[in-house]
């Protein structure tokens, strides 16, 4: 094919899956219900979303800051003992609901419609948080090619991918998982970090010589992954490492205190009709 025919086949591509969302009114990924089908979810999962991106969280591990308590630069009480060898993280909110479903629709490519909005959200979150702009490198978490295979397609590098384009910095492969590893989500701290050591190992000839690399990944829980990924890129020759995830898991009670309606210190006057509440919390309680 020719190089105008190969630009031309996805940009008509493009065009008729536009297409189709502006004809066929599409559902909710997060909830289901209707939706207009130009950004994956309906106005109220979005509202939700935007809930969940502004909360408060800790700089070395992605916890969310309860209610009231200032968020340190060096860390907080949910840290592990021994920081991470990235040295940040970046991430758009708690694995709740709505992110939770954009993930699972990310990971499992039921659709890729949100991943050029999560893409551009977490790349805004990434020069807020470091707007000095010192990364010259983005390299997505890799995945086991079995791992790949199964599930048809690598929701890390598509990620990874739509924030490079959006901080316009290159992508780069540079990392290989070599085991493929059991699923970490049932494994204690200390498990995880044995289950993943070794997993990984840097592709080839490094280009990195002192540069500063962001890790990019869908989730993080314990951070035990993104740490021995840094450890594999610092040995290849990386300056530093950060890390941006869409999500922390976390136990609800972290960020619940956030959706708490506040109290009026003057009781309203009644009307007669029922009180809602007027700021609506995250559908879901995290895993
Ligand atoms: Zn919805
Ligand atoms: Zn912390």
């Amino acid at each position: 094919m020719s190089r105008l025919g190969g630009a031309i086949v996805p940009a008509v591509r493009g065009l008729l899956a536009g297409l189709i969302d502006l004809l066929l009114p599409g559902s909710c990924l997060a909830c289901g219900s209707i939706s207009t089908g130009r950004s994956g979810i309906c106005d109220q999962c979005g509202v939700q979303l935007l809930h969940l991106v502004s909360l408060p969280y800790c700089p070395r591990c992605g916890s969310t800051a309860g209610p009231g308590i200032p968020v340190r630069a060096d860390g907080c009480g949910e840290c592990p003992s021994v920081l991470p060898r990235f040295a940040g993280v970046v991430r758009l909110g708690p694995f709740a609901s709505p992110l939770r479903a954009v993930i699972h629709n990310l990971k499992y490519r039921r659709s890729d419609i949100m991943s050029p909005h999560l893409g551009m959200m977490l790349a805004q979150a990434i020069r807020s948080a470091w707007p000095d702009g010192n990364l010259q490198l983005v390299v997505p978490v890799p995945m086991h090619w079995l791992a790949r295979l199964g599930r048809g397609c690598d929701h890390a590098k598509i990620l990874a991918r739509s924030v490079a384009k959006n901080l316009d910095l290159p992508m780069a492969r540079l990392l290989i998982k070599v085991r493929n590893t059991s699923p970490q989500a049932s494994l204690s701290r200390s498990a995880r970090l044995e289950n993943i050591k070794g997993a990984f190992r840097a592709a080839g000839a490094s280009p990195l010589a002192g540069a500063n690399v962001l890790l990019v990944d869908d989730v993080t829980t314990t951070g035990a992954t993104a740490d021995e990924a840094a450890r594999i890129l610092l040995a290849a020759g990386a300056g530093k490492v950060f890390l941006a995830v869409i999500a922390k898991t976390e136990p609800h009670t972290a960020y619940l205190g956030h959706f708490t309606p506040p109290v009026s210190p003057v009781a309203p006057i009644s009307t007669g009709t029922t009180a809602q509440s007027a700021e609506p919390g995250p559908a879901g309680k995290t895993p």
